[in-house]
């Protein structure tokens, strides 16, 4: 598996595999890989002939005084993960690299990034958005492949990529859960023993929401309101926001039909964490 720090370097790469007829994946992280990366790093591999991993700690996602210095790192292992699940090459650029001084340019995706994770993180999907963009370029891929985890960002790629012509299929892979329902990822670590036994009602507070629904009842309010009772009964747990709303948009939905997203997202101990499931709700 060979690791490339340049742009340049990473588009000639890409750019000969795709001449020798290639199909090309990209799946991008910010590293300290746990379950959840490895099995989108399965999916590109089973599908593409060329897998590249992008390895970068994005700062201009984080608002000042979020996690950016504090987020989770380790690359030899993250090296040896990837090698293991198949990965080609990895993309581990340095800041100076993706954000050459004086840097100006964003991508803003408007609308679907006011609400949820983008009300209580002003900025953050115009860093992920520009990352990303980035990244499609430096990475001429044919499919990337993002987690459901994070099923706000999906639906933010998914029109940057329709709205700036893009040629590139996104491919939306499923959660990976701990054995408890905890969704996995990389800031589950900042979380203190009791924490993490808290953190358990989350999951099964969306699991309430599924059995709501497939019990026929079709107002939102009703159903989040169960959601959020049944959260407060772990006060260590914060939430921050719990909400229903339509899959397209993300716009909040008073009676279910269609796709529906429930998502949210809580404090607990250090750690903000999000999880979500989506429901297709018959009429
Ligand atoms: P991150 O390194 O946290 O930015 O995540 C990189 C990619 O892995 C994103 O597309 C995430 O949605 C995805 N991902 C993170 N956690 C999970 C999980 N538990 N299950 C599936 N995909 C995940």
């Amino acid at each position: 598996m060979r690791i490339i720090t340049t742009a340049g370097e990473m588009r000639r790469t890409v750019e000969e595999r795709r001449s020798a007829g290639e199909t090309v994946g990209l799946v991008p992280t910010m590293g300290f890989f746990h379950r959840g990366h490895i099995s989108l790093m399965r999916v590109a591999r089973h599908e593409c002939g060329f897998v590249v991993v992008s390895l970068f700690v994005n700062p201009t996602q984080f608002a000042p005084g979020e996690d950016l210095e504090d987020y989770p790192r380790d690359l030899s292992r993250d090296v040896e993960m990837a090698s293991e699940a198949g990965v080609d090459c990895i993309f581990h650029p340095r800041v100076e690299e993706m954000y050459p001084e004086p840097y100006l340019t964003y991508v803003a995706v408007e609308g679907i990034t006011e609400r949820l994770c983008g009300a209580a993180r002003p900025g953050h999907f115009r860093g992920v958005a520009t990352v990303v963009a980035k990244l499609f370029n430096i990475i001429p891929a044919h499919r990337a492949y993002f987690g459901l985890k994070d099923a706000q960002q999906v639906q933010v790629i998914r029109k940057m990529a329709r709205d700036l012509d893009f040629d590139i299929h996104i491919v939306a892979c499923p959660t990976v859960r701990e054995e408890d329902g905890l969704a996995m990822s990389s800031r589950n670590i900042y979380l203190e023993a009791k924490e993490r036994e808290a953190t358990t009602v989350l999951y099964r507070s969306l699991r309430l929401a599924e059995r709501l629904v497939a019990q026929g009842e079709r107002d939102a309010a009703k159903i989040t309101e169960g959601m959020r009772a049944l959260i407060a009964q772990e006060p260590l747990v914060q939430p921050e926001y719990i909400e229903a709303v339509d899959w397209e948009l993300l716009a909040p939905v008073q009676r279910l039909r269609g796709q529906v997203l429930f998502a949210l997202a809580a404090r607990v101990g250090k750690a903000r964490l999000i999880d979500n499931v989506l429901v297709e709700v018959e009429d």
